[in-house]
């Protein structure tokens, strides 16, 4: 497939609102792909490059992109801030960019989705010193033989934001419609390879292909999540449920093959290296191959310490140490997802928990099982009491559903209203915080779009306020007089008072009394509150109202 034909295709994708015929559309194109252009097809059309399982990251921001295009294009600097900021979109900048420098240029020659892949790859596989500089030079090379609108596409590819509003259940929709395959399967398929691409290219062998797949140590597959619930609801409505401590560290999911292992953060970074006082126990506790899934905690004479502590420790990449030293790690293992060859994430909870303690010997988050209230109350209350954030609850026969934020799991915690949302923009500072950002503007997420919903001001320390000027930075898309927007990379906890229907934001909802609780960067932006949730929000805070009046 020529990229050109790549382009078009998001063209079109990009000026389609209906969900259905976007499936549509992708779908009518990926039959006649190869092998090898398929996987890349896929992932590109949602805005990825690698594998969601790979660490992989082409390590290209915004200042090395706006560097490539100015030197393409002979420009000023000032000239591509210019035209990126008057258009908003890095893309559409980069688009009319090239069409000043294509009326120059002859040299160009088609560019293959394929040799495009192949040159990301190259540039994420750039390390060391020189490599801003070659990187740099690899984003020309391909730059140069971009036509205008495949400048738009590379562009966004290259900052991982595609914005043509394709999600991946649409996706998923697409490859099942295209190869005549049922949905639920390549669902199941992408939940235990965590790609794709590579769904995709089975998809097209048949169904038989896709029931076959099987988790791989060292391919990370996405956490199960829990949703928000209460005891009585969950033993009413499935009798005994499975209670544990809800710990409040990091999440973790170890794998081990022979003498090799690897620890992932909630957003499948690879923190082996940040975290070898972890590892170190977890090896001690098994001589099995396995995947186990739980929580880091810190703790200090017993008791455990702030969940920011754990993630210093996640983030850490010098002075590993000194930092075991001065904050104690230990992991809480509660699931396993498989063990010596064996995928067992269909199996139900219970059966995996019988072969979690048989390969586990230490670390096993204990656990209650009861269809009485009281019983599970007071596990509730010695969580509580000993520090911990409140309990899970578990349906016993359920399995292991990677990246669902399903019913099977339910989290009991003291009510706090808070939400997790992207920072997508922010003003400067002022007075003393002038040289710092001030208030951020946040977004919640729809069908693969981020919709502003509030701002927040308030909440920060000094030392807070820096520490989000840091990430921030080198995120900076664009910029218009005391606004700048971000290629969102930054999620941030806010607590408020209450949800408000609002014109002002494209959510079409306000927060009352937003206030800034911490950086969430254990969490992905596709982790983010959706719309819907809102919208669940708003309907039980109008309900509780009502009922209290
Ligand atoms: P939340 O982040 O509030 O949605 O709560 C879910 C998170 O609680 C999970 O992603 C884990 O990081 C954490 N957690 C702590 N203890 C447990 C446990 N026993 N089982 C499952 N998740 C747990």
């Amino acid at each position: 497939m020529l990229f050109i034909d790549f382009s078009r295709c998001c063209e079109r994708l990009e000026g389609t609102k209906g969900r259905l015929e976007m499936i549509d559309i992708v779908s009518r194109e990926i039959p006649d792909l190869s092998d090898e252009e398929l996987p890349i097809f896929v992932r590109f059309i949602m805005g990825r490059i690698f594998p969601d399982w790979s660490s992989q990251k082409l390590g290209i921001g915004p200042n090395l992109l706006y560097e490539a295009v100015r030197n393409v294009t002979g420009l000023q600097k000032s000239e591509v801030i210019d035209t990126i900021n008057r258009t908003g979109d890095v893309g559409k900048a980069v688009e009319e960019l090239l069409a000043v420098k294509t009326q120059t240029s002859l040299s160009a020659h088609p560019l293959e989705l394929a040799e495009v892949y192949a040159g990301l790859t190259g540039i994420a596989a750039r390390e060391g010193r020189t490599s801003q500089k070659e990187k740099i030079r690899a984003v020309m090379v391909l730059l140069n033989d971009a036509r205008p609108l495949e400048g738009r596409y590379l562009a966004r590819i290259m900052l991982e934001e595609l914005r043509i509003g394709v999600g991946e259940g649409s996706v998923r929709e697409a490859v099942a419609k295209a190869f005549s395959v049922d949905s639920a399967l390549v669902e199941h398929a992408m939940q235990v390879l965590n790609d794709l691409g590579e769904v995709a290219r089975l998809a097209k062998k048949g169904p038989s292909a896709l029931s076959e797949v099987r988790l791989t140590p060292f391919h990370p597959v996405r956490m199960m999540l829990a949703q928000q619930g209460t005891i009585a609801e969950m033993i009413a409505d499935h009798g005994a449920v499975a209670a544990e401590f809800k710990y409040d560290g990091s999440r973790f999911q170890f794998h081990k093959k022979g003498n090799w292992a690897r620890m992932y953060s909630r957003r499948l970074e690879d923190v082996t290296g940040a975290l070898p006082d972890v590892i170190q126990q977890l090896l001690t506790a098994t001589d099995h191959d396995l995947i186990i899934d739980g929580e880091v905690i810190a703790v200090e004479n017993d008791r455990p310490l702030p969940f920011q502590s754990v993630l210093r420790r996640f983030r850490r990449k010098h002075g590993i140490a000194e930092a075991q030293e001065a904050i104690r790690l230990i992991p809480n293992v509660f699931d396993i997802l498989y063990l010596d060859g064996e995928t067992l994430i269909d199996l139900p909870f219970s059966e995996r928990r019988k072969k979690l303690e048989y390969a586990v010997r230490f670390f096993v988050a204990p656990q209650v099982v009861s269809d009485n209230a009281d019983v599970i109350d007071a596990t509730y209350k010695k969580a509580l009491d000993a520090g911990h954030e409140g309990i899970m609850l578990k349906v016993p026969d359920s399995p292991y559903t990677p990246g669902l934020r399903g019913k099977n799991w339910i989290k009991i915690k003291p009510a706090v209203d808070t939400l997790d949302l992207a920072v997508i923009g922010a003003d400067w500072g002022e007075g003393k915080r002038a040289h710092l950002f001030g208030s951020f503007l946040l977004a919640c997420q729809s069908e693969g779009k981020l919709l502003p919903l509030s701002r927040v001001a308030t909440g920060f320390s000094d030392e807070q306020l820096a520490e989000v000027y840091d990430l921030l930075k080198d995120t900076v898309i664009s910029t218009l007089e005391k606004e700048v927007r971000f290629e969102p990379t930054l999620v941030f906890e806010v607590g408020y008072s209450e949800i408000q229907t609002s014109p002002t934001y494209d959510a079409g909802f306000a927060l009352r009394f937003p206030r800034f609780i911490r950086i969430r960067d254990d969490k992905d932006i596709a982790d983010i509150e959706t719309l819907e949730g809102i919208r669940e929000r708003y309907r039980r805070q109008l309900n509780n109202n009502g009922s209290r009046s």
